[in-house]
């Protein structure tokens, strides 16, 4: 490791001198001039290549990698801007600890904005996540931003038509900048920046915004925008669109906006963000309107730079003079990552951090890391995972519990408000191929960020989707091919389906239900139908009564699931709300929230009893502790597994 970072330290100090001069800047006539865009977005407070919930560095993510690029990519140009797309004050603990412990008092520098002066930032404009702690917090934060930060339709006071509006920050800044042309004398140039965001901020972030600001159609307020702009003398338009690249066609209030926001006359290039993707790239290569190679919308540059981090949006314009104005005559696209996935799927850094950039804010680093070690809440049962495959478990509970909290408040208001609200949750960290230590295990008492992390292995975010009774328990019976099938009456069958992972398996809280292992399974491991009439899933009962097959129900779930992960019953079109909010980020919030969590299971899920039949399965062996606090089953020792795993008995 040491040799390879020499090595690289040594090849980059070789070749300082020798960095390639971009085309453009190479061929730029007397007349042209060479301006590249490069864009960051969705950092969300990441600046040190740091994962705080897993509590070690990576080479994926961090502005201070980003930065050392910029230095490079900048140095190929003769003339460069540098724009971030927004979503960078929330998303990881460093987001967390500043917002909910060490606080902004008037005057307090934001580590993100201390690390984004550092880099040096042409102007930036509000992602949905700048919401997520409130407008106070907001302004103070931005308050130490020493580049212009634009909004044009999160907006205080409507006016008639958006260009009356009274907007929360302004919507757009025309920047005086100097260009270099061909013959490397210099010119005038005004770069006009104007600034959007989903307006589903209202929704998302309403306990923080209603009554205080309305938000406008991303596409609606542009077109409204642009000609004041052109007529207050922005040479070259840029929009800054927190948005992502979906739909052709204009829809009101669309969150993903930027493909019809390219066809707004006037706007020269677009730089996106939102999704946490990366362009030019194969993810888009099948949408209207876009080339996924060349990097254009409607035949405009375009760019988004991944998340994190992860890369840099480029977007390189040749520009041309003609008296005083200037006109693109050609452009370029690219997103140029700070690692590289190895086929092993090992990442290897591309980059080193920019120390300045590290020293920054490396006072909060260091706070942070103290924080995600810390308390920050209790809990008053064990969270361990031990038995979450074959009972009730507060490891699954307590993701349930946060979820089904988080979904209340997201559709009050809505057409959706008043159904009753289940949660499907699984258990992740499960042994299986991971070993005998596999497990998520919080004794009682102290809750720190990171065990979150270890409750919630993955970034989902949170969605609801609306179901029948009858796809309540499809769902469930596709969960329940999680078991082998066993012959009544017989003894030490094996339980569980090596085949089957453990993240397939949602437990749904908020009904109660038997599993009947005589049973076939409905579905295959992989989910293809197996057996139409089968009923694994007995007992059924909402609210002590039978489940009626056509009632409507919400069940709170991530993006995986709800958008067909796994192949469930109910998932795929059923999606009625999709947050911006990872699970993680609901757990931490709902445990900062409650101080205390009660995630003690509630048993509503239990195996039908089988007389005379017993099954074997393997856990960790550090199960032994919690045996007693499994009391819906009735479980006995039964020695040694393979391989390190503890085995044990169920009678049923
Ligand atoms: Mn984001
Ligand atoms: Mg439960």
């Amino acid at each position: 490791m040491t040799k390879l970072t020499f090595d690289r330290r040594h090849f980059l100090m070789g070749t300082a001198a020798l960095i390639a001069v971009h085309p453009f800047s190479a061929r730029a006539a007397g007349n042209q001039a060479h301006l590249r865009i490069m864009e960051t977005t969705d950092l969300h407070v990441h600046v040190f290549p740091y994962d705080y919930y897993a509590d070690k560095p990576v080479d994926t993510v961090g502005l201070a990698r980003t930065a050392s690029i910029i230095g490079e990519i900048r140095a190929e140009a003769t003339n460069s801007m540098l724009i971030d797309n927004g979503d960078f004050l929330q998303g990881n603990p460093m987001g967390d600890y500043i917002a909910y412990e060490r606080g902004m008092k008037d005057g307090d520098m934001h580590p993100v904005i201390q690390a984004m002066n550092a880099v040096g930032f042409d102007a930036s404009t509000l992602g949905n996540h700048e919401f997520n702690y409130g407008l106070e917090f907001l302004n103070k934060a931005l308050a130490g931003a020493n580049f212009p930060v634009v909004s044009a339709n999160i907006v205080k006071e409507m006016g008639a038509e958006p260009t009356k509006d009274k907007t929360l920050l302004p919507p757009f800044v025309i920047l005086d900048r100097t260009v270099t042309d061909g013959d490397g004398n210099s010119h005038p140039i005004k770069v006009g920046l104007i600034g959007f965001v989903p307006p589903q901020v209202m929704n998302w972030d309403r306990k923080h915004l209603e009554g205080n600001v309305q938000a406008r159609d991303i596409v609606d307020t542009a077109k409204a925008y642009v000609p004041l702009m052109k007529e207050q003398g922005a040479d070259i338009i840029i929009a800054l669109s927190h948005s992502g690249i979906g739909a052709a066609d204009h829809t009101d209030g669309m969150e993903n906006a930027s493909v019809p926001l390219a066809m707004v006359d006037g706007i020269d290039a677009i730089l996106t963000g939102h999704s946490h993707l990366v362009f030019p790239g194969p993810k888009f290569a099948d949408i209207g309107g876009v080339d996924a190679e060349k990097g254009t919308i409607h035949g405009k540059p375009a760019a988004m730079g991944g998340f994190w981090g992860s890369h840099l949006g480029v977007i390189d314009l040749m520009l041309e003079r003609s008296g005083n104005e200037w006109k693109i005559v050609s452009h370029m696209s690219e997103a140029r990552p700070i690692s590289k996935r190895n086929e092993d799927r090992s990442t290897t850094a591309l980059v080193e951090s920019d120390d300045a950039v590290l020293a920054s804010v490396n006072k909060e680093h260091e706070e942070t890391l103290a924080y995600v070690r810390r308390a920050v809440g209790k809990t008053d049962a064990a969270l361990h995972s031990y038995f979450a495959l074959v009972a009730d478990d507060p490891s699954v509970q307590i993701v349930s519990n946060a979820q089904i909290w988080y979904i209340q408040e997201q559709l009050k208001g809505t057409e959706h408000e008043g159904l009753p609200i289940l949660s499907a949750a699984a258990p992740f960290k499960a042994g299986g191929r991971g070993g005998p230590e596999y497990f998520t295990d919080v004794p009682v008492g102290d809750v720190a960020i990171k065990n979150v992390a270890d409750l919630y292995l993955y970034p989902n975010t949170v969605r609801a989707v609306r179901v029948t009774g009858a796809q309540v328990k499809g769902w469930l019976e596709r969960s329940a091919g999680m078991f082998n099938q066993v012959t009544a009456g017989e003894a030490d069958q094996v339980l569980l389906d090596p085949e089957f992972p453990s993240y397939n398996f949602d437990v749904i809280d908020g009904v109660e239900y038997q599993i009947d292992l005589s049973q076939p399974s409905m579905f295959t491991a992989k989910g293809e139908p197996l057996n139409e009439g089968a009923n694994r899933i007995v007992n059924l009962t909402f609210e002590g009564k039978p489940i009626d097959p056509a009632q409507e129900f919400i069940i709170a779930t991530n993006n995986y699931r709800a958008s067909g992960g796994g192949s469930f019953p109910g998932t795929g079109d059923t999606i009625v709300f999709e947050g911006p909010d990872t699970n993680r980020d609901v757990i931490v919030r709902y445990i900062v929230d409650k101080g205390t969590v009660s995630p003690r299971a509630d048993a509503n899920w239990t195996f039908a009893p089988l007389e005379g039949t017993s099954v074997l399965f393997d856990t960790g062996p550090a199960a032994t502790k919690y045996i007693g606090d499994v009391t819906s089953v009735k479980i006995e020792a039964a020695g040694d597994g393979p391989d390190g795993f503890a085995r044990f008995r169920i009678a049923l």
